[in-house]
């Protein structure tokens, strides 16, 4: 795929509450694979962060779920976007993805926070995936867009709330909820909950070979 960076504009912001906001920007014909991330510089030619795309690989346009960091320098920048603004777009990178072969395995998709954003993107654009994704949060109002997903097929991991599917965190839900046999893992999010899940999926008996991994911290 050929990586290029454009000025992209900007389509609309949505809060999610908690800081946490959805950016829809020009796709200007950008190709990428479900799961991959995008350079985004609201500032041009200066700072740019990595972001995975939220959107389906059909949408016409492209999405990113980001969560303002206190004392940021590039976050709270693009929750300050207007509709008519422009953007560095620089991408796509990375190989969290699905690998042709794998579309027929059961597949364990762990996030925390805003790690939940590929998973978006490889459910909205593989609408057959054998998948169970597990999302692990503090507060009940983190969930972000939950509705998309089929109710059966997600978890919720509330750490700090009532309310969720489990108290706790993904990495207690999955030590109490082995991997199913044959499955692939994907993690996506803070890199403490990544290397513990690894150990957990390796006692578990899902080789390395078999987990994907996409550090955000
Ligand atoms: C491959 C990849 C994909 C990513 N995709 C996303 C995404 O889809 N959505 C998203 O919101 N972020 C994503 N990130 C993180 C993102 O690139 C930025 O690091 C983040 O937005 C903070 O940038 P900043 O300039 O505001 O803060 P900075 O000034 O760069 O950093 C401030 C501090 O905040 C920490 N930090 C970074 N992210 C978080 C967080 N979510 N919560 C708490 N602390 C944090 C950093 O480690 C640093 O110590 C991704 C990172 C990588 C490597």
């Amino acid at each position: 795929m050929i990586q290029d960076t454009r000025k992209h504009k900007i389509l609309g912001l949505r809060e999610l509450g908690e800081g946490a906001f959805v950016v829809r920007i020009e796709r200007r014909n950008m190709e990428f694979a479900p799961g991959q991330y995008i350079h985004v510089g609201p500032i041009p030619g200066i700072d740019r962060r990595e972001y995975s795309v939220y959107s389906s690989s059909d949408d016409d346009f492209l999405e990113i779920l980001v969560k303002e960091v206190d004392q940021g320098s590039v976050s709270p920048k693009l929750r300050q976007l207007k509709v008519g603004d422009e953007v560095d777009v620089e991408g796509p990178f990375g190989f969290f993805r699905i690998e042709e072969g794998d579309f027929g395995a059961p597949m364990l998709f762990i996030a925390t926070g805003t790690g939940i954003s590929p998973f978006h993107c490889l459910i909205k654009s593989y609408p057959d995936l054998d998948y169970r994704l597990i999302h692990g949060v503090r507060h009940k109002t983190e969930l972000y867009d939950h509705d998309a997903y089929e109710p059966d097929r997600v978890v919720s991991c509330l750490s700090r709330d009532d309310g969720g599917d489990f108290s706790g965190r993904v990495t207690s839900w999955l030590k109490g909820n082995p991997a199913p046999e044959g499955c692939l893992a994907y993690l996506c999010g803070n890199c403490d909950m990544i290397y513990e899940a690894y150990d957990i999926l390796g006692s578990q008996g899902v080789g390395a070979d078999r987990i994907h991994a996409e550090v955000y911290f």
